[in-house]
C-alpha cells in the first residue's frame, strides 16, 4: 500500500495472493489492508488537501503530462503486467494502456482551461461569474476488468480539480493499480495527495464508505455493490458516480452487411472474454437475416483463438477466477434448461494448457427469448444469446426490456432504423454499425437504469470533481434601491 508516500504493509501484517488467471500461478502477495489502514489513508489525504488545492491548475496539469509521458514510454511493460494479472490478450491490454494515456492527457489539457463562465448581471455595474472549487477527499473504488484505464478515468480529473484521493483497486488486480500510483509519484505528485490501499471491499472498501471525511465516491463495479455504495453515500449526502453492470443489445437489421457486422459483434461479445460492462450479450436479429446470421456468428465464435494472452495470436484470454468460470458454466447450463440451444461453446476446455487457467469456450445461444434469465442477468463471460425479432421496432422493444441501460448498437444501412434506435433505446451509449464497445475519452460515458448514475469522461469529467460557486461582484459602490430604505 502507499499511504502518505510511504510504501507499507497492512497494519496487522496480513496478505492475500494475486494470481495469473491463465495459469493460476501466484504473482504476488499483497497487503490485506485493515480499517486502520483505510483511516490512515484518509488522514493522509486530509492533511495534504490544503496545499494541493491551492496549487495552480496548470501546475497540477504539468504533473499529469509527465505521468502520461511515463505511461507512453513504458506501455509495453505495463501491458504485459496487465495481461499477467487480468488475463486479456496482449494487444487488448496494450489498447487499454493507451486508453489510460489518452485519459490522462485529455484531463491534463483541461488543466489550462477548467472552463467556467462570466455573465452579465441584472443590475448595472455588477458582474456575475462561476468559479470552481475542489470537493475535498475523493474515494476511488474500481473493478478488475479494466484495472488500468478505469482508475485513469477517475484519478486525473479528481487531482486536476484540486482534490486529494484514496484509491482502492479490485482485489484481483492490485498490481497494475500500484503501478499507476508509482507513476504519479515519479511524475512529481506530492506524497500523500494520492493514497493507495489494498484489501477486500467488505473491509477496506466499507471503511472508506463509512468515513464521512470522504466527499465523493467514484465507483465502477457491479450494480449490487453500487446499491450498497449509494446507501452509504445517502447517509452523508455525499456526491457519487456509479458506473455499473450491463446487458447490452445489438440489433442486426435485415439490410445489415454481415461482413461488417459479424467481426464487430464477435469483438463486442468476446473480447476480454466477455468481461466488459459494455459487452454485447443480447444479439437481436431481424427474421429475414436470422438463420444466415446465426450460422456465421457461431462459426466465427468457434474459430476464435482462446489461450494465454501472452501468446502471440491469442484473441481471447481466460475468465478472471475459478469462481467466475463456475458462474459462467452455471449460466450455460441454465440456458439449455430454459430452452435455448447452444450452437457453440457452453463448456470449459480440458486440454492440459488451458485446464490450468480459467478458460471458457466462446458460447452462442440460439432460440433465446428475452424473458430467459440468460437474457436478463449479467453473466460477465463469453456468452452471446441470439434473439429473433419481427422488425426493427420490435427489436427496439426487446432491447429496452431489461433493467440495465449502458451501451447499445444497431447494424443497418437504413438511416431511419439507425435514428429510431438511437432515439428510442434506453441506454447511455449508442453505436451505429459498430459493436457496443469502444468508448472514446472525450465523450461522456455511463448508463441509465441499473447501469448507473452519472457520467464520466467527456465534457463532464472536471465538472464531476469540482463544486461550482456562484459569485456576484458589485463594483458600483452604491446603495441599491432594493435595500431597506431606512437602513443607515
Ligand atoms: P464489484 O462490485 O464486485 O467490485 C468493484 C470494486 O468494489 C472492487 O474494488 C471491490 O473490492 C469493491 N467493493 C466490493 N464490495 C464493496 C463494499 N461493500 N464497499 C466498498 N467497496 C466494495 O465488481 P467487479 O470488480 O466484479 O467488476 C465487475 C463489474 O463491474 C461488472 O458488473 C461490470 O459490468 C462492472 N463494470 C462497469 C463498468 C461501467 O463503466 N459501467 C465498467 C467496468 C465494469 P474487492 O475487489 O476487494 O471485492
Amino acid at each position: 500500500m502507499i499511504i502518505g508516500g510511504e510504501h507499507r504493509k497492512s497494519s496487522d501484517g496480513s496478505t492475500f495472493n494475486v494470481t495469473n488467471p491463465a495459469t493460476d500461478e501466484v504473482l504476488a502477495k499483497v497487503p490485506k489492508g485493515t480499517t486502520d489502514d483505510a483511516k490512515a489513508a484518509v488522514d493522509s489525504a486530509e492533511s495534504k488537501f490544503g496545499k494541493w488545492s491551492e496549487t495552480p491548475a496548470p501546475e497540477r496539469a504539468e504533473i499529469l503530462y509527465r505521468a502520461g509521458e511515463i505511461i507512453r514510454k513504458e506501455q509495453n511493460e505495463l501491458a504485459e503486467l496487465l495481461t499477467l494479472e487480468e488475463g486479456k490478450a496482449f494487444p487488448e491490454a496494450l489498447a487499454e494502456i493507451v486508453e489510460g494515456y489518452d485519459a490522462i492527457m485529455f484531463i491534463a489539457a483541461e488543466g489550462r482551461r477548467m472552463w467556467s463562465f462570466v455573465s452579465p448581471s441584472e443590475q448595472k455595474d455588477k458582474v456575475c461569474m462561476v468559479i470552481r472549487r475542489p470537493l475535498g477527499i475523493i474515494g476511488v473504488i474500481t473493478p478488475w476488468n479494466f484495472p488500468f484505464s478505469i482508475p485513469l478515468w477517475k484519478i486525473p480529473p479528481a487531482l486536476m480539480g484540486g482534490n486529494t484521493v484514496v484509491f482502492k483497486p479490485a482485489s484481483n488486480t492490485p498490481l497494475i493499480g500500484m503501478r499507476i500510483v508509482e507513476i504519479f509519484e515519479r511524475a512529481g505528485l506530492p506524497a500523500g495527495v494520492l493514497n493507495f490501499v489494498t484489501g477486500p471491499g467488505s473491509g477496506v472498501g466499507e471503511a472508506l464508505l463509512n468515513d464521512k471525511r470522504i466527499k465523493m465516491i467514484s465507483f465502477t463495479g457491479e450494480s449490487k455493490t453500487g446499491h450498497r455504495i449509494a446507501q452509504a453515500n445517502a447517509l452523508f449526502l455525499r456526491r457519487q458516480i456509479l458506473e455499473l453492470g450491463g446487458k447490452n443489445p445489438i440489433i442486426v437489421a435485415d439490410d445489415a452487411d454481415l461482413n461488417v457486422a459479424i467481426p464487430a459483434i464477435l469483438y463486442a461479445s468476446f473480447s476480454n472474454c466477455g468481461q466488459k460492462c459494455t459487452a454485447a450479450s443480447r444479439i437481436i436479429v431481424e427474421q429475414g437475416i436470422h438463420d444466415e446470421f446465426l450460422e456465421r456468428l457461431s462459426n466465427g465464435a468457434d474459430a476464435l483463438i482462446v489461450g494465454n494472452g501472452m501468446n502471440p495470436g491469442v484473441q481471447v484470454g481466460p475468465l478472471i477466477t475459478e469462481e467466475a468460470r463456475n458462474k459462467v458454466q452455471s449460466y450455460a447450463d441454465l440456458g439449455r434448461e430454459e430452452g435455448a440451444k447452444v450452437l457453440c461453446g457452453g463448456s470449459r476446455y480440458d486440454d492440459k494448457e488451458r485446464s490450468r487457467g480459467h478458460f471458457f469456450r466462446p458460447t452462442v445461444f440460439a432460440n433465446a427469448t428475452n424473458d430467459m434469465r440468460i437474457c436478463q442477468e449479467e453473466i460477465f463471460g463469453p456468452v452471446a444469446a441470439v434473439i429473433q425479432a419481427r422488425n426493427v421496432e420490435n427489436a427496439i422493444d426487446i432491447a429496452n426490456d431489461t433493467r440495465y441501460g449502458l451501451s447499445s448498437a444497431i447494424f443497418t444501412r437504413d438511416l431511419k432504423a439507425a435514428f429510431r434506435s438511437l432515439s428510442r433505446i434506453d441506454a447511455g451509449i449508442g453505436y451505429v454499425n459498430q459493436g457496443t464497445t469502444g468508448a472514446e475519452i472525450h465523450l461522456p460515458f455511463g448508463g441509465i437504469k441499473e447501469s448507473g448514475f452519472g457520467r464520466e469522461a467527456g465534457e463532464i469529467a472536471i465538472e464531476n470533481y469540482t463544486e461550482k460557486k456562484a459569485v456576484f461582484i458589485d463594483y458600483s459602490y452604491q446603495r441599491r434601491s432594493w435595500y431597506f430604505s431606512e437602513a443607515s
